[in-house]
């Protein structure tokens, strides 16, 4: 899932629908729905 930066709007374009900006993935690279969480780590 891809998000537009200037509208927020959602889509699995790499162009937003909304607006025609680049989208960008929201989720950092390393990040894993799997893994506990970690309230020892933030940023
Ligand atoms: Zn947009």
């Amino acid at each position: 899932m891809l998000r537009c930066p200037r509208c927020w709007t959602y889509t699995f374009s790499e162009i937003c629908p909304n607006c025609g900006a680049e989208t960008a993935d929201p989720a950092p690279p390393d990040f894993n729905p799997r893994a506990p969480a970690d309230p020892g780590r933030r940023g």
